[in-house]
């Protein structure tokens, strides 16, 4: 899929076959066992006759995400039953929701108030148990429910990592001395409830006007120029948005001028692609792993080090698809890394994260983050007190080698940077504040402040 970049008028002339790769035929589906490679989208009705070919194509995966409340309506009238089924829990929570019709009123409610705009894959819609809808963790993660949403946080903010101030040009953030984040585009190919990005990813929606940071030659000239002449950065994370939203030879076009400047060591992509539309890795019509993989033999041929950052937070994101991809990226040598964010109702459970870690680390993909859940508006359904954090941290620990066990964190609102958890200075579980330090950003003399949602205090 093409879209135009404001500015870069060469852009389509770079095909895919200009890139500086050979497109070999990638792993092919049939080389994996038939009982393996069950068709798990069918189970959805709409797409009982999509075959396996069409499933894995990356056009047919953006033409059939669903976005938008008219598109969202119609797939859940076809999806969900009649009568919707309830545990003990979600009667608790949702016993207002009995019928289809109930469950779609209370999402456009949900959507109504939602700072993110929709946008599901079909890939994530097909791991989704809709037979309990209300139980499912991936159904949590990216379908708003208008019951669900309680009052934000008053310590709240919709920048809360403050990372425009922290913008000395528009679209790149400068926080750490090292390390700069380059936001390159401000779409995704599936939009999180809870991004902490919120106030500049996707549309808008009726709750926040976003300051979108859209592909722009001009903008990212301007970025160049500031990380050209800035010489202690070395680390540079190219992210958004998603780095699978940018074409492939955008892709290539930044990550060859990234590399060419001599004290530019590290260049991370940072995607959900490969836990969210797995299919593209594979997909020999589409460009982008391609384009990826070549970066990472041309930084290695360097000296340098070029690695994709995705994001799963749960193991039923993981099918036959996603590790097909994920062992087709370690056969090409990219590096993979995973950042889970920790989210209640979805993984805040010690059986879940392990078993989340050990899939991935099975997969060759690095446990490398779990994020406390970043104060952000309208999720406050999704935020766990730190004290859930401390405690899968203590339990996970020991139980997988340690380079696969990953850094449990707090990105730091107020913008201090991510620090481990446990790292609190001080933790007042009655009131939910805890404080840190951040000696290596701005001056090290700012104690910031994390707040447990309030409806744990
Ligand atoms: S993919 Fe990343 S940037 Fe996009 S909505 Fe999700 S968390 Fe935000």
């Amino acid at each position: 899929m093409r879209f135009a970049v404001p500015g870069i008028r060469d852009a389509s002339r770079i095909s895919a076959a200009t890139l500086f790769v050979s497109h070999r035929p990638r792993r092919r589906f049939s080389q994996l066992p038939a009982a393996k490679r069950q068709p798990y989208w069918q189970k959805i009705h709409l797409w009982k006759d999509v075959s396996e070919e069409q499933f894995l194509s990356y056009r047919w995966q953006v033409a059939n995400s669903i976005q938008g409340t008219s598109k969202l309506s119609a797939f859940l009238t076809n999806v969900l039953p009649n009568i919707i089924p309830h545990t003990a829990r979600s009667e608790s929570r949702h016993g207002h929701i009995k019928t289809r019709n109930n469950l779609i009123e209370d999402m456009l409610e949900g959507l109504g108030k939602a700072p993110m705009a929709l946008r599901v894959t079909p890939h994530i819609l097909s791991v989704i148990d809709w037979k309990i809808p209300l139980e499912d963790p991936i159904f949590r993660q990216f379908l708003p429910l208008g019951s669900n949403i309680l009052p934000d946080h008053p310590m709240l903010t919709l920048d809360s990592l403050q990372e425009e101030a922290d913008s000395p040009v528009p679209g790149l953030i400068h926080r750490y001395p090292d390390k700069v984040l380059f936001l390159a585009t401000s779409v995704c190919p599936i939009y999180c409830r809870f991004c902490t990005r919120s106030y500049a990813v996707g549309a808008n929606t009726d709750t926040v006007a976003k300051h979108s940071q859209k592909p722009s030659r001009k903008r990212w000239e301007a970025m160049y120029f500031y990380i050209e002449r800035t010489p202690k950065i070395s680390d540079i994370v190219v992210s958004g948005g998603d780095a699978y939203y940018l074409q492939p030879e955008h892709v290539v076009e930044i990550g060859t001028r990234l590399l060419s400047i001599p004290h530019i060591r590290r260049i991370r992509y940072a995607s959900k692609g490969l836990a969210v539309c797995p299919s593209r890795i594979l997909d020999t019509k589409d460009a982008w792993a391609a384009a990826l993989i070549s970066l990472s033999n041309r930084g290695r041929e360097r000296g340098k080090h070029v690695a994709l950052h995705t994001h799963f937070n749960h193991p039923n994101e993981i099918s036959w698809v996603t590790e097909l991809a994920a062992q087709y990226l370690y056969e090409k040598g990219v590096v993979v890394r995973n950042q889970t964010v920790l989210l209640r109702g979805v993984n805040d459970d010690v059986d879940t994260m392990r078993s989340l870690i050990r899939r991935l680390a099975d997969m060759n993909v690095q446990p490398y983050y779990v994020y406390q859940g970043d104060m952000v508006r309208g999720i406050e359904d999704l935020r766990t007190p730190l004290q859930t954090i401390l405690d899968l941290e203590e339990n996970i620990r020991g139980t997988i080698a340690g380079f696969l066990t990953p850094s449990f964190v707090v990105d730091l609102p107020g913008g201090g940077g991510k620090r481990l958890a446990a790292s609190y200075r001080t933790y007042d579980r009655k009131s939910g504040v805890s404080a840190f330090v951040a000696p290596n950003v701005k001056g090290g003399q700012t104690v910031y402040k994390y707040y447990d949602p309030v409806a744990n205090n």
